[in-house]
């Protein structure tokens, strides 16, 4: 079996036929699926599709592209919910910086601070945390280390395979593997998969982002985690059951779901 432990199922792009992309993801395999916080506009379909599949469960957050609604979101009433497993996705991402250097300094401040609340969030819940990181390496390991509680830890997903996170293995966190695995040009997670210790990978999609090859531009689905742990298999070379009973085992331990 497989977890899909990063899947935007209350995106728009599969309102019409989700019934359809679950059941083909249940037959090939995959049977727990985390839909990630990340634009509270869309939390409560989230839980919505929590209560109506029991094999799917949601985190609460604010990725750094949504900050301006973190002051709004009532974190309380969600995190109570039976089927919230996590904060997140929350994080750091320099990718889209715009304006001038000061400007971007703000920007960057109000994104640590943001992130930093969340992580305070996941102590206080005692939940895992769901970390986005994009060319914020070195800023997300710091607040990680200083805040964060090793005993709750997290994900590190869609991170840019940086050597430099590779010691937060240590620290309670777990790396969130995807479709970019399956790229030609991902030469820089090439290096570091086999760094990462096994018992610490788990498999997402980040749908309907970062489809695999063979489906590279179009919508991504959770069926298509099965590409992701074939190509997983092939470079670590280990059997394509051990990457399945592998990451399943510590996703559902970082969560605490059976
Ligand atoms: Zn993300
Ligand atoms: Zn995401």
């Amino acid at each position: 079996m497989i977890i899909d432990s990063h899947i935007h199922l209350d995106d728009k792009r599969y309102d019409e036929d989700l019934d359809e992309v679950l059941n083909r993801a249940r037959e090939g395999g995959v049977k727990r699926f985390i839909i990630p916080g990340a634009d509270p506009s869309t939390l409560d379909r989230a839980v919505e599709i929590s209560e109506q599949n029991s094999d799917v469960y949601f985190a609460v957050g604010v990725h750094p592209y949504d900050m301006g609604s973190f002051n709004d979101l009532d974190f309380e009433k969600y995190v109570s919910h039976e089927k919230c497993v996590a904060i997140g996705e929350c994080g750091l991402d320099y990718f889209r910086l715009e304006g001038s250097d000061e400007e971007k300094e703000a920007e960057k401040s109000r994104q640590k601070e943001v992130f930093i609340a969340q992580i305070e969030l996941s102590k206080k819940y005692n939940k895992p945390l769901i970390v986005h990181i994009r060319d914020a390496s070195r800023d997300s390991k710091e607040l990680l280390l200083e805040y964060a509680d090793n005993k709750i830890g997290g994900v590190l997903h869609c991170y840019n395979a940086d050597e430099e996170l590779l010691s937060l293995a240590k620290s309670g966190f777990y790396f969130g593997i995807g479709g970019v695995v399956t790229f030609k040009n991902a030469k820089k997670l090439l290096n570091v998969l086999p760094k990462i210790p096994q018992e610490k990978l788990i498999i997402e999609t980040d749908g309907p982002y970062l489809t695999p090859a063979p489906h590279r531009g179009e919508r991504n689905e959770p069926f298509y985690t099965t590409f992701v742990a074939q190509k997983m298999s092939e470079l670590l070379d280990i059997p394509i059951k051990s990457v399945k009973n592998i990451t399943t085992q510590n996703a559902l331990e970082l969560f605490h779901i059976s």
